[in-house]
């Protein structure tokens, strides 16, 4: 079987609300994404692809770029920074739950799969989402 699989770094800013220790205080990193793609068909197209990489890139760069990239993510329990963000007209996103990186990992793969079907993206099926909040630190998710 092929797996097809794009990366891409965007940078964002979090914390954990909830946590004890160093991510409670506001911080970002430069994230690693890998989108990792199978197809639904045996056979490849007569261009001797799974999917062009282009289009995998567009897609998915430009929902990064538009949800994600310099973005606050924050528990959507957290009032008092999200007040804050909406006060200085910061982009912020928020989270059923700690923004951390497994968090990120499966709400990502739900995302990215909603926008493939919304696209009409039949050629491939979702099959990864690996998410490194430091070049050493890596959550995936899969179904
Ligand atoms: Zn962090």
């Amino acid at each position: 079987m092929y797996f097809i699989t794009k990366e891409f770094t965007f940078d964002a800013g979090h914390r954990l609300l909830y946590y004890k220790g160093a991510c409670h205080n506001l911080h970002g990193h430069t994230y690693k994404l890998q989108v990792t793609v199978v197809p639904t068909s045996e056979t490849l197209s007569k261009d001797g692809m799974v999917i062009d990489f282009s289009i995998m890139k567009g897609i998915i760069k430009k929902w990064l770029d538009e949800t994600y990239d310099h973005c606050m993510m924050l528990n959507v329990e957290d009032m008092k920074v999200k007040e804050l963000c909406r006060d200085l007209g910061l982009k912020w996103i928020g989270f059923p739950c700690e923004p951390t990186a497994e968090n990120m990992a499966r709400i990502f793969y739900s995302e990215l799969k909603g926008l493939f079907a919304s696209q009409g993206i039949a050629s491939i099926a979702l099959s990864k989402i690996d998410i490194w909040e430091t070049p050493t630190s890596k959550a995936s998710y899969y179904e």
